[in-house]
């Protein structure tokens, strides 16, 4: 039989793809070497997320004399915390599963390779059988990077995030090298559940591609609540459970030791089984593809963190949406809005961020407001301001950033990127009525304010 479409990899780039183009009316062959839903499903977001969870609720439980509660002999499971979040993967996985079932998606379960391609058809073995296709969308993700550092290679005391997400016990210490996103996640996780946490971060501070004030806020509440955060430090070997770091400002090599040190320093793109595709093009070892997720090779697009853009499920699923909308020559022909692209890291108080940070002003002005303009905020947050930051174009007044950190950034981030996705200017944005009271009127607060 030969499909209409192949794909490689089940994350969210791939199992969205395969259903659109299903849903369609198409042949479509899906291939998965590992469980559906991918790194986001199984060893990223969703686990990150349970686990959070369960942390915070025992940091609330025993912080919640703020509230006038209080709770005597708070204890927490930690294996009762990963067998729930085992469960909500294992629900989830095979939810993905029922839908491709219900479109008729055929599905593999094994390593797939490129065998060969010409314009017309896609070459694909898997588990020894062969497969053709007309198109073929590449969504093979990416995986944790292993930095050259010497001592990190067969080291029984190094984590990366998957070893870390599948630990059964607890570290009493933990040092973490790379103080970005994966980072600054598990800090939380571990220092909401009593765990001493060291960060060590290369650049001049934490969540470096975020808004600097934002990075400034939560390195004062992290350091408040008792997080060691090493900036400007370099991790130059490891010797068992023993660290050795060079600050900037020192020439001296510090020594520092912990249970466990967990490595996130960034994702490499996964491109392997690839290698028939010769002439395919890479740019920093990612698949270069246009605004319609096509690479190079007229039948061959490519979607999700293989193409090294923006390593964000939701960003995977957009792609795969654009990719299969191109194939199937939908009009209007889509593209993907990058500009408005929401981002939000889970640490505790929540960071949520779309569109530009003042690193791109030109032409811009910022007004930040502290979250303690919106009265939920007030009522819900005891001790913390928090800030929310509104980047508007100076001459159109249109609304081209906006960076909230404070609980539940993450729930509300989404108003703002559609304003920003829209172009939404001031006087627009200030139609819009916001529910009362909500955390979310800190967006119509700003706008006022500006
Ligand atoms: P990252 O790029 O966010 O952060 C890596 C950090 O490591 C950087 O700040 C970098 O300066 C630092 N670093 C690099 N080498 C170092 C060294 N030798 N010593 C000290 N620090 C060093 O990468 P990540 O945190 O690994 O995350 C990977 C990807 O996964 C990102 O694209 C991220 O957006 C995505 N992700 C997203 C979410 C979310 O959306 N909530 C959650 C987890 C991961």
């Amino acid at each position: 039989m030969q499909y209409f479409l192949a794909i490689i990899g089940g994350g969210p780039a791939g199992y969205t793809a395969a259903e659109l183009a299903s849903k369609a009316g198409k042949d479509v062959i899906l291939f998965e070497q590992n469980a559906l839903g991918g790194t986001c499903l199984n060893v990223g977001c969703i686990p990150t997320k349970s686990l959070l969870y369960g942390a915070k609720q025992y940091y609330n439980a025993t912080h919640a004399q703020r509230y006038g509660v209080t709770a005597e002999n708070v204890n927490f499971d930690f294996a009762a915390m990963q067998k729930r979040k085992t469960i909500v993967v294992r629900k989830l996985v095979a939810g993905i599963r029922q839908r491709l079932n219900n479109e008729h998606c055929t599905v593999i379960n094994g390593a797939a390779n490129v065998l060969s391609r010409t314009d017309e058809l896609v070459t694909i073995t898997c588990n020894g059988e062969t497969y053709q296709a007309q198109n073929l969308l590449i969504c093979t993700g990416s995986s944790n990077f292993v930095p050259p550092i010497p001592g990190i290679q067969d080291n029984p005391f190094i984590w990366d995030s998957t070893a870390a997400l599948a630990a059964t016990e607890l570290p009493q210490s933990v040092i973490i090298v790379g103080g970005g996103v994966i980072g600054m996640e598990f800090a939380t996780l571990y220092n909401e559940l009593g765990i001493t946490v060291t960060i060590i971060e290369a650049m001049s501070r934490i969540l470096a591609t975020l808004d600097e004030s934002i990075s400034a806020y939560l390195t004062t509440v992290y350091s408040k609540r008792g997080v060691n955060i090493l900036t400007s430090s370099k991790v130059t070997a490891i010797n068992g459970n023993t660290v050795q770091l060079l600050t900037s400002d020192s020439e001296a090599i510090q020594q520092l030791s912990a249970d466990k040190i967990l490595v996130c320093v960034g994702r490499r793109a996964n491109i392997q089984g690839l290698e028939a595709l010769n002439d395919l093009e890479y740019i920093r070892g990612a698949i270069v593809v246009d605004d319609f997720m096509r690479t190079n090779l007229p039948n061959v697009y490519a979607a999700g963190d293989v193409t090294g853009k923006i390593m964000l499920a939701h960003v995977a699923s957009r792609q795969a949406e654009v990719a299969v909308g191109r194939m199937l020559k939908q009009i209007p022909v889509q593209r993907i809005a990058y500009n408005a692209i929401p981002s939000v890291v889970y640490t505790n108080p929540e960071v949520a961020s779309v569109g530009i940070t003042e690193n791109d002003l030109e032409g811009c002005e910022e007004h930040t407001l502290p979250m303690t303009f919106s009265g939920r905020f007030m009522a819900e947050n005891e001790g913390e301001t928090g800030l929310c930051k509104l980047v508007v174009n100076t001459k159109s007044q249109a609304i081209m950033g906006v960076h909230v950190v404070g609980n539940p950034a993450s729930e509300f981030i989404a108003a703002a990127s559609f304003a920003v996705r829209m172009g939404y200017t001031l006087p627009e944005f200030r139609q819009v009525v916001f529910p009362h009271p909500t955390v979310s009127e800190i967006l119509r607060e700003a706008v006022n304010d500006k």
